[in-house]
């Protein structure tokens, strides 16, 4: 291939021109771009105003010039190459022959994205610091696995209580539900640990090493040298260190903070499964942040597809006003206040063009909210061509927030959540009782007194010492005694003490089996369980 092809040195900007450009020079339109066309006349797709592409040193194929090269014979050289056009019919991050695409999105400033970022931080602090924060002598999230005991913010739930789970998660399901209905992917753009690391983490990374997006591409379609090798493996150690620090962190919420230093004291095959843990999820990590990047939420996360059955013509979505916005073109040119800049899809960090409509691959990001209002200032039109609006408000119906299915999430969430608060203040304790009968004689009597013997268990889920006090409740008959073991003890964190106790009725206030009640109090926290048990006797007509 040869290079001797004269390229213009000031590639044109606006897409009419590279239009004109692309003609002059024989371009053909690449196979996707055909199927855009298609899309086009059948009502999908419209590209009126559109060129098929644009070439421009800002958005290039990389490491596909030799391929681009092929188009009509021209060569491009490895600056430069075809800008490629999303569309409905073909991922944009998925060459024609299965490659990938690389993107590398533009950065962009503005109110959504300082409010997006301060999300983001504040998400990423309650991940760090949730394993430090102390309540009842745990971290207020630590799922201890090895002793089957789980912490969640004091309450501390054992195997025999992980069924309020069912209610916890269809509870926070729904909730997810209730939210993708009213706001669309809020979820995906604003709270998801993968866009926030990746968004907040990653991404700033990259951009302090590699720069802005021109020159990341420069640098991808750079030769190899010593500058390019540096600055790839600065990026990639560090990437390495912070997906190194996210896996440890997520450990500790399954061993504690505690345990998780003392295996980094010692050699790593000591505790070799926790190593083995870390270490795989930091390759993981390393991997979807480093590279996978976009490629999960397009083709792995699940959730993205469930917003066709979730949203409807009413949720509030990051949208592009067509009435608007067209025709697009340029200013002065056509009556659209679209100027079809494409500042829009160059921020997109999947890849698409929000003017085609709602897409599966829009995470709402609100990237290209705050590219298209900085275009809008800039050509002294109103912000918000692209915005958050629903089908109906974009078309200019009525918009209805409240509706039919958002009754039924919202119904359907707390039912979830009021039954797993219900159920968690009352069963859900930070000690357990149980009361059983001893073996034996189900009574003992004689000419003083009817005993019946009981066998009690207090298991302690807290990480500190419980004091337990047992006396008789409100529901036992007067005159009723509690004698013959310990009424205090103490039980050690994390463990099971079993206890006898008799109940003794002296003959004058026997009157016959009834119920009894033995209240276990526990201090740290003053819980109270009320246990309600038979007292058994022989008739009292033949004692009396
Ligand atoms: S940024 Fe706004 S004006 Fe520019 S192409 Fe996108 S929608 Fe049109
Ligand atoms: S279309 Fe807009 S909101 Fe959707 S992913 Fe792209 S930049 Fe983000």
């Amino acid at each position: 291939m040869s290079s001797s092809l004269a390229i213009p040195a000031a590639i044109p900007d606006s897409t009419r021109e590279t239009q004109l450009f692309v003609r002059q020079h024989g371009i053909q339109k690449p196979p996707h771009q055909e199927q855009a066309t298609d899309a086009k006349a059948d009502g999908r797709y419209d590209s009126t105003h559109s060129a098929y592409f644009s070439i421009a040193p800002a958005w290039f194929s990389a490491g596909h010039a030799e391929r681009i090269s092929g188009f009509g014979g021209i060569l491009l050289p490895q600056s430069m190459a075809v800008l490629k056009k999303p569309n409905l019919v073909s991922m944009t991050t998925i060459n024609d022959d299965g490659s990938r695409y690389i993107l590398h999105p533009a950065d962009v400033s503005g109110k959504w994205n300082v409010a997006r970022r301060w999300v983001g931080v504040l998400l990423i602090a309650i991940y760090i610091f949730l394993p430090w924060i102390p309540i009842n002598g745990n971290p207020a999230v630590f799922l201890d696995v090895e002793n089957r005991m789980f912490h969640l913010f004091g309450l501390t739930l054992v195997p025999q209580d992980l069924w309020v789970m069912f209610f916890a998660v269809s509870g926070l399901g729904f909730a997810l539900f209730f939210g993708t209905s009213l706001l669309g992917r809020v979820w995906c753009g604003w709270t998801c640990p993968y866009t926030v690391f990746l968004d907040h983490v990653y991404r700033r990374i990259e951009r302090w090493i590699d720069g802005d997006a021109p020159a990341r591409r420069a640098l991808t379609n750079a030769p190899w040298t010593v500058g390019k090798i540096f600055k790839r493996v600065l990026k990639h150690s560090l990437y390495g260190i912070v997906a190194a620090g996210i896996a440890h962190v997520f450990l500790s919420y399954f061993v504690s903070l505690d345990r998780l230093y003392g295996f980094m004291q010692n050699g790593p095959l000591e505790h070799a499964t926790a190593f083995g843990i870390v270490l795989f999820l930091t390759l993981v990590l390393w991997f979807c942040f480093g590279y996978f990047r976009e490629q999960f939420c397009i083709i792995m996360c699940p959730y993205g597809r469930l917003q066709s059955a979730l949203t409807d013509d009413d949720t509030v979505n990051v949208g592009y006003d067509y009435n608007r916005g067209e025709p697009r073109g340029a200013k002065g040119k056509a009556e659209g206040d679209c100027i079809d800049c494409r500042r829009c899809v160059q921020v997109c960090p999947t890849g698409i063009d929000i003017r085609n409509g709602l897409q599966l691959e829009c995470i709402g990001c609100t990237a290209c909210i705050d590219a298209c209002d900085d275009i809008m200032t800039k050509v002294d039109r109103p912000k918000g061509l692209i915005r958050y609006d629903s089908f109906n408000g974009f078309a200019g119906n009525k918009r209805r927030f409240l509706r039919p299915r958002i009754f039924a999430y919202t119904a359907l969430a707390l039912l979830g959540i009021g039954v797993l608060t219900l159920v968690a203040s009352q069963k859900a304790r930070p000690f357990n009782a149980t009361i059983s009968r001893n073996g034996g004689a189900g009574f003992y009597s004689d000419a003083e007194s009817v005993r019946n013997i009981y066998k009690i268990r207090v298991f302690n889920k807290r990480n500190q010492t419980a004091t337990i006090t047992i006396r008789l409740g409100k529901g036992t008959p007067a005159g009723y005694e509690l004698s013959g073991s310990e009424q205090t003890f103490s039980i050690p964190p994390l463990s099971e003490i079993s206890r006898t106790c008799v109940v003794v009725a002296p003959i004058k206030s026997y009157t016959g089996i009834s119920d009894i009640t033995l209240d276990v109090h526990a201090d740290p926290g003053d819980v109270t369980l009320e246990k309600t048990t038979r007292f058994l006797g022989p008739n009292p007509q033949s004692i009396h």
